[in-house]
């Protein structure tokens, strides 16, 4: 195990982009939660790191989801999907001056449809997983909700796929992680449950890229009152109660938790 040797910020900015969303209602998720239609966008965190450049955390939506045969219109017809070309992560970069190819690295949270489907217009990227999620790529099970179609010809070769001794390698006060810099700007930890081997990063030791551990920060305490049919979409939901606790004492020490479907009024975050 090594000690991280400094907390020196070398994040310079974090941006949320919404790359299309979903629209479910609450009450059927949690017992005792009224009738609330909530829009939940498919998060995008764009990452500057002074030395390594531009990384992104996931992909959010591609307008690819309206036209992948049956798992697409199945998915759209339990989860209904909205996303236009100009929400797609690529065009929101360009929007704002920066080129996909100054993208140096993807980190997938998993790889449900909602954050792998811009993943295809980044080729100059190197993408990355954990084993366990690249043990699902390579033999998905239904629950995964995994959508073969989204995932680009350059997948494998661009692909860092973390172990488990480098998941495990450096001390957090909350988990075990990945430095993935070797600076400790990002540390990368396996947070099963909602997905197996889903992967989330604690940025500059402040800010915490929290993928689809929870779907809000106002949701957090209602996981414990989850409705049978959404635990069961879950891969895990003893895990993800479990991380549910973790994110608590996270949220508890100031840290700020980033939920790719929480809502953020503010393109600019850090
Ligand atoms: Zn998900």
């Amino acid at each position: 195990m090594k000690e991280l040797k400094s907390m020196q910020k070398n994040i310079t900015k974090i941006d949320y982009y919404s790359c299309g969303y979903c629209v479910n209602d609450l009450n059927l998720v949690f017992k005792g939660h009224g009738k609330e239609k909530r829009c939940f966008g498919a998060g995008v965190f764009l990452l500057k790191h002074a030395e390594h450049g531009y990384i992104l955390f996931d992909t959010g939506y591609t307008t690819d989801i309206y036209n992948c045969g049956f798992i697409g219109k199945v998915y759209n017809l339990f989860n209904p999907t909205f996303v236009n070309p100009e929400d797609m992560i690529d065009q929101q970069l360009k929007a704002d001056n920066i080129n996909p190819d100054e993208i140096r690295y993807i980190i997938l949270s998993h790889l449900h449809p909602d954050h792998i489907g811009g993943l295809c217009k980044f080729p100059n990227a190197k993408v990355i997983i954990s084993y366990k999620a690249y043990e699902r790529y390579q033999a998905p099970h239904l629950r995964d909700l995994f959508i073969k179609q989204f995932i680009p010809e350059f997948f494998e070769t661009n692909l860092i796929v973390l172990s488990e001794s480098q998941l495990t390698s450096t001390h957090t006060a909350y988990f075990p992680a990945c430095d993935m810099f070797g600076d400790g700007s990002v540390l990368i930890s396996n947070m099963d449950g909602h997905a197996y081997g889903q992967i989330c990063a604690l940025v500059d030791g402040e800010v915490f890229l929290a993928a689809d551990t929870c779907w809000g920060t106002d949701l957090i305490d209602k996981i414990p009152s989850m409705k049978f049919i959404p635990k069961k979409i879950q891969d895990d939901y003893s895990e993800y109660l479990n991380v549910s606790r973790i994110l608590a004492r996270m949220k508890n020490d100031g840290i700020r938790l980033l939920f790719s479907h929480d809502k953020y009024n503010r393109k600019e975050i850090l």
